[in-house]
């Protein structure tokens, strides 16, 4: 029993019904993903440094990323630089300056949901950086060895997925309507019809904001105010304020910002738009300061001061050499 419950299962990756692509083409979401798709990485080079066979070393020195949102875009970046800048030294045969980085996306641009300014800066980051972008080329297949793109084979031993989340697979046990990517339809103060004393918030919620008419956003923004919001209006409503309610949840767009590898980046802040060093700047002063604890910036600013100036990066472990477990399959759903 409880007196008021508050859902927010957040988001898993949605590869649109092949979920058989997950085995080959993991996401980030979880942290054992992401060391997963670290050790493969590096595991590559490693190999390609030893492979006679010159298919074989390209096919590991290739690196494609499905989905040009932020993740994509910021996990490009951060490749190449590393194939290019940071571990060269560190191989003999294998020049893992040629290493390539190929980023797909489905869409007609790269980051789509900021403003086409953004999108064409941050095309420009990319390809000034190395990354061959193709746009408007979904991806069909994805195998052991790569993924097949407009009837293409683009043999590969490291593809990451970032094209898409949908809500947790909890939403779909709720028996309440869903809305896009099977996130809970919530009234505008975040409650399920029928049930006020159940909210749904974050990436598992689906909200269209009165005020601008659009969904508030899955980023985490969106969840902590959704969360500061409900726990307030709980908050109120014990104190024997019911009227709390009246004043639906309305989503405060602080901005957007992506990086594209080392000074190199694009920002959204209301009407202004910019990028290049100063963008990267404004993303770095960001990150530092939502950190908690003030030894924790700290420690952070320091190492990637250190990493800016002497290009290197701290730690490149392989630790993860199986991927992680798939979760259970998601139960059939409800839709509205
Ligand atoms: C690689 C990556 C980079 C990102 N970068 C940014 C960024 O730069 N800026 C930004 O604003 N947003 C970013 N996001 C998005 C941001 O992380 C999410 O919008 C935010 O975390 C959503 O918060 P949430 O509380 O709804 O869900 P989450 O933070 O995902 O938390 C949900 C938690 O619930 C747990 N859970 C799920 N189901 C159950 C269950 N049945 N029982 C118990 N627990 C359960 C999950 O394991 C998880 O720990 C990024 C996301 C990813 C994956």
């Amino acid at each position: 029993p409880y007196d008021y419950l508050i859902l927010a299962p957040g988001a898993v990756d949605e590869y649109f019904g092949h979920e058989e692509w997950r085995r080959f083409a993991p996401g980030m979401k979880e942290v054992e993903e992401a060391t997963f798709i670290r050790s493969r990485l590096l595991r590559s080079f490693e190999i390609a440094e030893l492979e006679a066979d010159e298919n074989e070393r390209a096919a590991h020195l290739t690196f494609i990323i499905v989905g040009a949102g932020p993740t994509g875009v910021e996990l490009a970046g951060a490749i190449k630089e590393l194939a290019v800048d940071v571990i060269p030294r560190d191989f003999r045969v294998a020049d893992t300056r040629r290493a390539r980085v190929v980023l797909i996306e489905a869409g007609t641009r790269v980051l789509p949901a900021f403003h086409a300014e953004s999108s064409a800066r941050a095309l420009g980051q990319l390809r000034t950086l190395g990354v061959e972008v193709r746009l408007g080329e979904p991806v069909t297949q994805v195998l052991a060895d790569g993924v097949e793109v407009r009837g293409e084979r683009l043999r590969s031993y490291n593809v990451i997925w970032t094209a898409g989340v949908r809500a947790a697979p909890l939403t779909a046990t709720l028996g309440v309507p869903l809305g896009p990517g099977g996130r809970v339809r919530v009234l505008p103060d975040c409650s399920i019809a029928d049930h006020r004393e159940v909210f749904a918030i974050g990436d598992a919620a689906y909200l269209v904001d009165a005020a601008s008419g659009r969904p508030v956003p899955g980023v985490s923004q969106g969840a902590l105010q959704m969360g500061r919001y409900v726990a307030r209006l709980i908050e109120a409503e014990l104190n024997g304020a019911p009227s709390a309610r009246v004043a639906a949840f309305h989503y405060h767009d602080k901005g957007s910002m992506a990086t594209v590898g080392k000074s190199r980046a694009v920002v959204e802040i209301g009407r202004a738009r910019f990028g290049g060093l100063l963008a990267w700047l404004a993303w770095m002063a960001l990150h530092i300061t939502v950190l908690i604890g003030f030894r924790n910036r700290l420690a952070v600013l320091f190492s990637w001061l250190y990493s800016y100036v002497f290009f290197r990066r701290g730690s490149r472990l392989i630790t993860r050499v199986a991927p992680p477990e798939p979760a259970a399959p998601a139960p059939t759903e409800r839709a509205s």
